[in-house]
Formats: C-alpha cells, structure tokens, sequence
C-alpha cells in the first residue's frame, strides 16, 4: 500500500487509512495503549469533543497482510467484502481514548481490553478463539501497520452516542471494552454536570487514576476479581437507582438477548418504533430528568435494559443500552 495516504483519503467522506504503531504500553493487566499516526491523521476530526467516538481498525490477515484502499471510492465497503474472509483482515470497533499531537503529528491513542482463550465461539466458527484484536493486542510492536477508518474533518462520521440534551442527572455504566468511552465522556463533560460512573474491570490492577470528571460527578470502579461477569455492575447500578441492593442475582437467557443490542433514544435495533428525542428526558418520578449511557458485554447490558426499562419504568428515551461485544461470539465485519 502507498505511504502516501492523502492521495486517497480525499475521494472518501472519512477516513481509510493506513497508520503506523508510534507506541505501545501495557497500562494495566487486561489493557494494552496503542498510539497510532501517520499524515492523513491532520484529516482527522470531529464536530465537537471527541465524547465516546467509535472507530474501526483493520487487523492484517494470517499472512501479515493489509487490504489495500488505494484509490477507494464509496463502493469500497462491497469490494472489501468480496476478498475471502480469511485473505481481506478483521474490523474490529474500537473508541478513541484521546487525541495527540496535531496537523501530520496526530496521533489517536485506542486501549485494547485483552482477554483469555475462551473456547469454541457459539458461532460456529473455530478460527477467531482469541479474537483478531485481542491476538494483535498481545504482540502488538512499534512500527507495525493497521488500517484505520475514523472521521474525517468537515463530514458527518457518526459514532458518537453521548446525546443527554438538558438532562439534570447523568448515568454511565460499562465493562472494560467501555471503559475508553466512559473516560472520555467524564472528560468532555461540562463543569456543572452531575451524575454517577460504575465501570467494572477484570482486577483491581485496571483500576485508574487517569481520569478527569466535575466535583459533581462520581466514579465507582468494580474489579471483578474472579466474580461473575455483570454482578458487581447490575447491583451497583441497581442499588444507585433506588437506595436498595438487589436480592437477585442477574440472569438472562439466551433467547432474551439481542445480538446487535444497539437502543439510544433515536435508534433500536430491534425495529421498535422510537419516538423523537426530547431535549430533557421525561420518564416517571424518581427518574426524571436522568440520561443513562450503558454499554458493555450483551447479556450484561440485556440484563441491565430489562430492570432499567421493564421493572423501574425509565423511559427508553432517556436511555442508550450498546452491546459492545458478545460472550461467545466474534465480533467480525
Ligand atoms: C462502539 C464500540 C466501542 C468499543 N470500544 C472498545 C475499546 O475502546 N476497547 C476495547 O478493547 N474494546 C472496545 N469495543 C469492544 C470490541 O469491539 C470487542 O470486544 C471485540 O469483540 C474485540 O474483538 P476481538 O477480535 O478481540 O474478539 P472477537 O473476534 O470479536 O471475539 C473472539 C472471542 O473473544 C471474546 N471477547 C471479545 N471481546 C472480549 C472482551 N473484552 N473480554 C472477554 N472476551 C472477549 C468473544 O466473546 C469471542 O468469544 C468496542 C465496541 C463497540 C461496539
């Protein structure tokens, strides 16, 4: 592929593109630091702070090799998915943790969530165990090449789910995978907001002190240390909620949980029908006024929709619930 990437980013909207590794560290137990460049990053931006914007990374395939987006227009996507799965890389989704530097110097720092063997995926497929982001993670090395689609300066990306409007009351919950987001919502939150932060972690080891907020809003880590995936989660929020902790543990069926679990106050993936956003958000006393932002692993975020929605009666307008990844199942495009 070219090194020179801005004689190609400039047919597209966004940006595909190749970029270079400029740095690796291994921050905590369960997440590695990439910081990745290369010049057709001064394209880089977005209309406002950066929040939870999403990105998509391209993992080289077996043989070490990148597609290559020369030249690509918008029929890009269709040829892209026409090269055999195992020849064309693996998109994974990924949020970006901070921006560095600026013009050709820009650098977007990403935290990859690394994580264990976990057996055959329900899919069905046997070649994706450990997961092409979670396998690149782990011998990730400076110098080495990914490709990158992420915004480009001046045009609609999209990717960014943080839409409280007036809302008086914030809630955020994740797992680790929403951790960046998490992160750089509390950053770019106004000096006067107010609300509350649970994010759990694999262990104590991943907890942070990197991360900035207002007075008014508080952080609770949950290192799982070995518990359930989501137990420490479901009864913090819920306990956070309505002053009681719950006597139930969480438990979701299978058939209960959305694959593409993806329901913002203006969009469901399940094909509800959504109402228009309001700018502050309704719902029934005790909860109006409040904004809820959850993402994290399926059925921890399932779980989560039905107490939230179902038992305590938030209005699905004032809630996004994102499935950032699924137990079992890889995430491939
Ligand atoms: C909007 C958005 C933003 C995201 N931001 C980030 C981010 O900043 N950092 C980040 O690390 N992830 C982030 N994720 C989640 C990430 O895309 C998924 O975890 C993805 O599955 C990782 O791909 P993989 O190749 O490692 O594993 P896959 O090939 O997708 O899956 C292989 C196996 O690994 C399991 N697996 C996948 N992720 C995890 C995990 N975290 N812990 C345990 N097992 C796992 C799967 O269940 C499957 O069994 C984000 C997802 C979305 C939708």
């Amino acid at each position: 592929m070219s090194t020179d990437q801005n004689e190609y980013v400039a047919t597209l909207p966004l940006l595909l593109t190749e970029v270079e590794v400029r740095r690796v560290d291994g921050v905590s137990p369960s997440f590695v630091r990439i910081e990745l460049g290369g010049s057709a990053l001064a394209e880089f931006g977005v209309d406002g702070p950066v929040h939870d914007q999403r990105i998509k990374v391209i993992f080289p395939n077996a043989a070490g090799n990148l597609p290559d987006f020369t030249g690509a227009d918008e029929s890009w996507w269709t040829s892209w998915m026409e090269i055999p799965e195992d020849e064309r890389g693996s998109m994974r989704t990924y949020t970006v943790r901070d921006v560095l530097g600026e013009g050709a110097d820009t650098r977007l720092v990403v935290d990859i969530v690394t994580h264990a063997h976990h057996g055959p995926d329900a899919d069905g497929h046997g070649d994706a165990l450990d997961g092409a982001g979670n396998a690149w993670a782990q011998q990730a090395a400076v110098g080495q090449r990914l490709v990158l689609m992420a915004p480009r300066r001046g045009h609609d990306f999209g990717g960014i789910e943080w839409a409280p409007g007036q809302a008086t009351r914030l809630l955020l919950v994740g797992d680790e995978t929403a951790l960046p987001a998490i992160r750089g919502i509390l950053r770019d939150l106004p000096a006067d907001a107010s609300g509350a932060a649970f994010v759990e972690v694999p262990v104590d080891g991943d907890v942070s002190s990197d991360v900035t907020m207002p007075n008014d809003v508080t952080l609770t880590w949950l290192p799982r240390n070995g518990a359930a995936r989501g137990e420490a989660l479901h009864a913090a929020v819920l306990a956070h909620l309505t002053g009681e902790a719950p006597t139930e543990a969480l438990t979701v069926a299978d058939d209960e949980i959305d694959p593409d679990l993806w329901e913002t106050p203006v969009y469901s993936s399940s094909g509800e029908a959504v109402a228009e956003a309001t700018a502050v958000p309704t719902g029934q006393a005790p909860y109006a006024g409040l904004y809820a932002w959850i993402a994290g692993e399926s059925r921890v975020v399932t779980g989560l929709r039905r107490k939230l929605v179902n038992d305590l009666g938030l209005d699905r307008k004032q809630v996004a619930f994102m499935g950032y990844w699924r137990e079992g199942v890889s995430m491939r495009s």
